[in-house]
């Protein structure tokens, strides 16, 4: 008898299944077996959902922590709003849905082999893998920032402990302070996450420091819901006043940080201004999740470029990558952009582990920004892919109208608040 690659896989799986030390467990199971890499927005949403369009799949979600900080509404932890155990979720959920819940930190995929091995020796074999590590931040794009200085000077890009250590600087800082915020550029995760941020720390200073301010230091000269944001610092933070709570300076003065000095806290920016900072949140240029480069999954620019249909890699066959990690042109690097597409792709992988065509796709995505106490906006967009399938396009969007009137404003952070309950049901519960 002949015995191919997979099948000698899966008889290594039965026999290291009953326990021969020292020698790598390989998943069993025969026929569908998807192995999702990241138990983050994306990745844990595929596992629920591949379940739930055919629950004969075999789904393991491996994943490093056994908590998920939500990045969403993060931001309000920073102003004290929220708690950081309101942004905690769990495995709980996505395993009463029958997914394999592993945590373990995924070292490589073979996609000749297709299989996924991990940090603490294991392997697992897969028919489909779904890959959503979500993003790397890129600290030697900024001279004297390294993960060592993040754990002293915070990027809070990746929520958690970084947003305690953000949450607990503010706290500290002395009226009078100046909190600088270091914009990334384009691409990168939540393109209005800044100006969120820096409305959400001016908040908490107009109640608590109210001589502080915080300086946006931007490599961009526009962002994300510009108009929007301005209009709420005017009303709410004295912007473009001698009082203002919040200064952005965008790309027109080289204003994105080059250097930092950790020692004295001191950032350098493009045009070799120095700026001090009280409290310094550097949020660095970004790429794909480290693990997806290192499988080859990434072109020159460190993104994952996909099927936009089935978000199956261009490069490797049998993996698909969803999320922050991929180039899913047309659609913005959002949470919610990433749990609609990891819709699209456990759709898309039942039908073809069934030996069907997928299914046409359709896509949504909504981003809440809140600015104040009773003060957010939103822009929404449903999406269909293009018929040559070269982008996902907005058939119908909208957007928080710049004349909105105090109701409206208010409304749109009850909606955010309900958004996020919603979104986090849907992903695990
Ligand atoms: C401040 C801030 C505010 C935001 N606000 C919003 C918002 O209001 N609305 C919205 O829609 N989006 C928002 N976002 C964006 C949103 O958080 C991300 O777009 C979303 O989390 C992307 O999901 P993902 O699955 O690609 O990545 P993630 O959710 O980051 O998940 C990636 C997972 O992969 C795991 N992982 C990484 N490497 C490995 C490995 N080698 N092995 C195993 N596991 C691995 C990680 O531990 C992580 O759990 C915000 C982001 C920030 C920073």
């Amino acid at each position: 008898m002949k015995i191919t690659r997979r099948g000698f896989i899966q008889t290594a799986g039965v026999a290291t299944a009953v326990g021969i030390a020292g020698v790598p467990y390989i998943a069993l199971g025969a026929g569908k077996k998807v192995v999702v890499v990241g138990g983050g927005t994306g990745g844990a949403t595929a596992a629920k959902y591949l379940r739930i369009a055919d629950p004969s799949i075999e789904v393991t979600v491996i994943e490093p922590n056994k908590d998920y900080y939500t990045c969403y509404l993060s931001n309000e932890v920073l102003s004290g709003d929220r708690s950081l155990d309101s942004i905690k979720f769990g495995y709980e959920g996505l395993k009463k849905h029958g997914v394999n819940v592993v945590h373990d930190m995924v070292t490589g995929i073979d996609a000749a082999a297709k299989v996924v091995k991990t940090a603490g020796g294991q392997s697992f074999s897969y028919d489909r893998c779904v890959v959503a590590p979500g993003v790397d931040l890129s600290y030697g794009k900024i001279e004297g920032y390294s993960a060592e200085v993040a754990e002293k000077i915070p990027h809070a890009w990746k929520a958690g402990p970084q947003t305690a250590l953000l949450r607990s600087q503010l706290e500290a800082m002395k009226d009078g302070g100046t909190v600088v915020i270091a914009a990334p550029p384009n691409p990168f995760r939540c393109p209005p996450g800044p100006y969120e941020r820096a409305s959400q720390i001016a908040m908490y200073l107009q109640n608590n420091k109210p001589k502080s301010k915080v300086i946006i230091l931007d490599p961009k000269a526009k962002f994300s819901k510009q108009g929007l944001f301005v209009g709420a610092w005017k009303k709410l933070y004295s912007f473009g006043t001698e009082n203002a709570l919040i200064e952005w300076h965008g790309q027109q003065e080289e204003a994105g940080v080059v250097k930092v000095d950790p020692g004295s806290m001191t950032v350098t920016t493009a045009f070799g201004d120095e700026i001090k900072a009280d409290v310094l949140n550097l949020i660095p240029p970004q790429t794909a999740g480290s693990v997806a480069i290192g499988a080859g999954l990434t072109d020159e620019k460190g993104w994952c470029p996909i099927n936009l249909g089935t978000f199956e890699s261009k490069i490797h066959a049998g993996i698909h990558v969803l999320g922050d990690a991929s180039d899913a042109i047309g659609m913005p690097k959002s949470g919610y952009s990433a749990n609609s597409q990891a819709k699209v792709c456990a759709a898309a992988i039942a039908a073809m582990l069934n030996g069907q065509e997928p299914g046409t796709p359709s896509y949504v995505n909504t981003c809440y920004s809140i600015a104040g106490k009773d003060y957010a906006f939103s822009v929404a967009a449903v999406y269909r892919l293009a018929e040559d399938g070269s982008k996902i396009e907005a058939v119908s969007s909208g957007v928080t109208p710049a004349d909105a009137t105090a109701e409206q404003f208010r409304r749109d952070v009850a909606y955010a608040h309900s958004w996020f309950r919603n979104i986090t049901h849907d992903i695990f519960g």
